[in-house]
């Protein structure tokens, strides 16, 4: 027997339609690409949306079409996604910090008929537009009066090119499961892999996200995206916001700390999210400033690890609660976060920072194993590390033009994550698979070491990496980069990190260098350290020899 409850299929634009009849005039605004601030509401984003999504439709833009976009987050770049999504046409986000020969391939790979581009980027794209061949028209996202002359073709300022059409449009309907938006994934090896979301998954993780032990937004709350769009389907905000009626600050292209705060200021935002990069910036600039944080509530932090720092002087210094968080542009994104259930809610100071360094918890809809190299599923005692796995609906079965191959027997996918979870779910990532340091047949956390190491006062950012060892296989070398106008020896960074850590896991020896390679969302460069000390000797390698 069938249930009798209505076929009401999870679409997307029922999100943007849901904000503009019930939260019609919240405001959403934009620190925008031409300078001035802009301000907006979600009315008057569905009524645009559906302006993008008639003019694409003349166009010829079908279900199924892909239509990039290479853009910073603006209300202009949030039209675009849920206009593209309402006639089954599908958003792709093109990372601009990619190397500009992939971001070529991959926009072929997709083969994109559309580019909807901010101006920040009309230079690169006139560069790469020769190698773009089924790119059939660009649209600037700009006014008639900001447009630059261009050599793209077909090209068109945004406002212009939507104001050809009156706006008497409906969104298209079909099922559920339909493709929604793209994000090529460059994480593993080879050539970037497209992850393709549904309407439904994309509908699914925006309810996920909003539970209270997730982000939890509210109609209340001001939320304030300060990941790109680009990265990782922005994780959930852009469906979490709406859903919840929230307001919204999107910080277009400035993302260094005076920037960020004016914003968070100005608009009292409450909650926000980004990588710790973009923290370590805002922290930089109130120390700099001695300004406060009176009216944000939340940060949440992922992407990479928390460093304990970070989160410690939030809290402590500015009253801000840290949500450590995990995820992967394979689940839609968000996987964990570290929120506090009952068994650890009255932990405080450092018991409390303990618990914040581990990724958290899984919601509903979310279903994580760990095992050993043999597929064997391990205890959950939060010590015993193995490949962290998961399933959900949310979650890739497949990448774009690949064969299935994704998913383990019981259909879960590999995060390329080692991690341990503890007795009550709480899920710790302790490295990439390919970057934990085999020393004696024994693993040792990269991830560990770093978080422990910038801590130190004068350390700006550290990586760890295995180097070559003839007694222990693998030993760990610290690379460090200190703050600005600091200097430090090895032997007091080590100094600091003793006791801290077992004995055995002390790095070898520490280099300092001026930067660390990052990838283009900002995760270190492992590949190319690794590369680059390949030949280090490490003084224990040497006395050993
Ligand atoms: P991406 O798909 O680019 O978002 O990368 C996903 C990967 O980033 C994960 O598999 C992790 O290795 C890493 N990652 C994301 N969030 C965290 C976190 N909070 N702590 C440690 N690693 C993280």
């Amino acid at each position: 027997m069938l249930g009798l409850m209505q076929d009401w299929p999870l679409l997307c634009h029922r999100i943007i339609d849901h904000a503009a009849i019930n939260h019609a005039e919240r405001p959403i605004v934009t620190r925008s690409i031409e300078g001035p601030l802009h301000a907006t509401t979600y009315a008057e984003v569905r009524a645009r949306a559906l302006r993008l999504a008639q003019r694409l439709d003349k166009d010829g833009i079908r279900l199924g079409d892909r239509v990039a976009t290479l853009a910073w987050n603006t209300w202009r770049h949030l039209e675009a996604w849920y206009g593209i999504m309402g006639i089954g046409a599908i958003y792709h986000t093109v990372n601009p910090r990619l190397f500009h020969d992939q971001i070529a391939w991959i926009v072929n790979h997709a083969e994109d008929r559309v580019m909807l581009a901010d101006l920040t980027f009309i230079p690169l794209l006139e560069k790469l537009a020769d190698k773009l061949p089924a790119i059939e028209r660009y649209v600037v996202l700009t006014d008639g009066a900001h447009m630059p002359q261009t050599s793209l073709k077909n090209a068109v300022s945004y406002e212009d090119w939507i104001s050809e059409v009156d706006g008497d449009f409906a969104w298209k309907k079909f099922d559920e499961n339909t493709a929604s938006g793209m994000c090529y994934t460059s994480g593993t090896t080879g050539n970037p892999k497209g992850v393709v979301y549904s309407h439904r998954s994309n509908v699914l993780h925006g309810l996920m996200a909003n539970n209270s032990d997730m982000k939890g937004y509210s109609s209340r709350d001001v939320v304030m995206p300060v990941v790109p769009m680009f990265h990782a389907n922005c994780w959930a905000m852009m469906f979490a916001a709406p859903i919840a009626g929230a307001s919204m600050v999107m910080p277009g292209a400035k993302l260094d700390g005076a920037s960020v705060f004016e914003l968070l200021d100005r608009y009292k935002v409450t909650c926000t999210a980004a990588v710790p990069t973009v923290w370590l910036m805002l922290l930089q600039h109130l120390e700099g400033t001695g300004s406060k944080l009176p009216h944000l509530k939340k940060v949440i932090i992922g992407g990479s690890a928390c460093p304990r720092a970070v989160a410690k002087v939030f809290q402590d210094i500015y009253g801000v609660e840290v949500i450590h968080a995990w995820g992967m542009t394979e689940m839609s994104p968000l996987g964990t976060a570290c929120t506090f259930k009952p068994e650890y809610a009255a932990l405080a100071g450092d018991a409390r920072l303990d618990i914040q360094q581990k990724q958290g918890q899984s919601p509903f809809m979310v279903e994580m194993k760990i095992i050993d190299d043999a597929g064997k599923r391990l205890p959950w005692d939060g010590k015993t590390s193995g490949r962290l796995k998961v399933r959900g609906p949310c979650v890739a079965r497949a990448y774009f033009k690949e064969d299935d191959g994704l998913l383990d027997e019981e259909g879960f996918f590999d995060t390329g994550d080692v991690s341990t979870i503890d007795r009550y779910g709480y899920m710790q990532v302790t490295d990439r698979a390919k970057d934990v340091i085999k020393s004696g047949g024994e693993w040792i956390s990269s991830i560990d070491l770093e978080n422990l190491a910038v801590g130190h006062p004068k350390v700006a950012e550290a990586a760890v990496i295995g180097v070559k060892h003839p007694k222990w296989d693998e030993r760990p070398l610290l690379v460090v980069v200190l703050r600005k106008d600091q200097s430090a020896t090895r032997d007091e960074i080590l100094k600091f990190m003793c006791g801290k850590v077992a004995n055995w896991w002390m790095p070898d020896d520490v280099v300092f260098v001026d930067e660390i390679p990052h990838t283009a969302t900002g995760k270190i460069q492992k590949t190319v350290l690794r590369e680059r000390f390949k030949n280090f000797v490490l003084p224990s390698a040497a006395a050993a020899r």
